[in-house]
């Protein structure tokens, strides 16, 4: 067995504290990662809590923005070896056999993907345990590689921020032509904006905080709505053909950031709150309008993520903290406190 450091919640009521376990040995097509950056997604802090009412397992050792170097490998993998630069996300192993894992989209396994944390291991061996962790092993199947040019601290971002956006985005073919809106500029916002603006689209931020409006410009929109201004939602009306929605809270008037699109336009939910929220059917039917949902991305879509992040040399904003500080960093998470995603140097764990 394995000896790993991590932080972990021991229940949904109290704070993450330092926390030993023990990891499998590699079997034949494991890859053992020794695991240098994480990044913290406010999907970690929604879990860790158990606001979304899944029951996750406890003691529960978040993180699926892993980025980190190949320490060894077992005896059948043939993807990696010794040394690499490597990725996990938000998925270590689904059915691999139903229509969707046959068509490269294992987010959505018949039989429901095993996430990266907090859900039984497919083989019975007890839960998986996430990536603020210093080490973790996962089958080949399930690792990313990271381009060369890109540093690891802030890949580690793109394996669950990134590839959340650039689906969504490329499946309703965001392009030149194609008016783009980005709903919340957080983690998953900004790299929205990036990978929006890397395909050609014209992009715009649609905030509740008035203090992004420089940077929304920095990282590429176009334009910015700042929704709290009385007139945001009527001088803006019909005007986007795609709006990818990132909101983690469940507190907005839906129906009003749907008429910002034009007609036949589609608002894509990413963000996932820990409430339902309220249709107003009106705000679709009157503008023939889709409103759609997207789960992160498959593991072939997201090395294809990587690679055109690679080629086109996007990272995220990322503000480096040490793993002693994610209390500190979910609460400010939940400020909306954070340019634009938190990653931790779990060297020094
Ligand atoms: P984040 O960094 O906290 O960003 C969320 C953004 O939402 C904030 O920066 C803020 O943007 C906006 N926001 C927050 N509270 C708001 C409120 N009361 N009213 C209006 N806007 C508000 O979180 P994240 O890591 O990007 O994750 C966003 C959501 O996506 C979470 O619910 C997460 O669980 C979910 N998620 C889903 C997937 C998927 O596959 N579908 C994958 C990863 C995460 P402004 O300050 O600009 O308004
Ligand atoms: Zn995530
Ligand atoms: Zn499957």
């Amino acid at each position: 067995m394995i000896k790993t450091k991590a932080y972990a919640a021991l229940t949904a009521k109290t704070q993450l504290v330092p926390y030993t376990f023990e990891r499998r040995d590699p079997k034949e097509h494991d890859v053992v990662i020794d695991i240098k950056f994480s990044g913290i997604c406010h999907s970690d802090i929604h879990t860790a809590r158990d606001e979304w009412g899944n029951s996750p397992i406890f003691p529960l050792v978040p993180g699926h923005e892993i980025a980190g170097v190949v320490r060894s490998v077992g005896a059948k993998v043939t993807k990696y070896k010794v040394g690499d630069k490597v990725g996990v996300g938000c998925m270590v192993d689904s059915c691999r056999t139903c229509p969707q894992c046959k068509q490269d989209l294992e987010q959505y396994c018949d039989e429901g993907f095993t996430g990266t944390y907090g859900v039984p291991e497919r083989d019975g061996s007890g839960s998986t345990q996430g990536g603020y962790s210093d080490v973790i092993v996962v089958n080949e199947d399930f690792v990313l590689r990271i381009p060369d040019n890109l540093p690891l601290d802030k890949a580690a971002p793109l394996l669950c921020a990134g590839i959340t956006l650039y689906s969504p985005l490329t499946h309703w073919k965001a392009g030149p032509g194609v008016k783009v809106g980005i709903m919340g500029l957080g983690g998953l916002g900004h790299m929205g904006v990036k990978i929006a603006s890397a395909l050609g689209a014209d992009v715009t931020v649609i905030s509740h905080s008035e203090k992004k409006r420089d940077d929304a410009t920095k990282l590429g929109a176009k334009n910015f709505i700042m929704t709290k201004e009385e007139d945001a939602f009527t001088k803006n009306a019909n005007t986007f053909d795609l709006i990818i929605n990132t909101i983690s809270s469940a507190d907005l008037d839906l129906a009003s950031y749907l008429g910002l699109l034009k007609q036949d336009g589609t608002m894509v939910s990413v963000g996932v709150p820990d409430k339902p929220i309220a249709l107003n059917v009106f705000a679709l039917i009157m503008k023939r309008r889709t409103y759609a949902g997207s789960l992160i991305g498959g593991i072939k879509e997201t090395q294809e993520m990587l690679d055109f992040c690679s080629k086109h040399n996007i990272t995220p904003e990322i503000e480096l903290i040490n793993p002693s500080q994610v209390n500190e960093a979910y609460e400010r998470v939940l400020k909306s406190d954070v340019r634009y995603r938190f990653v931790m140097d779990m060297s020094k764990l």
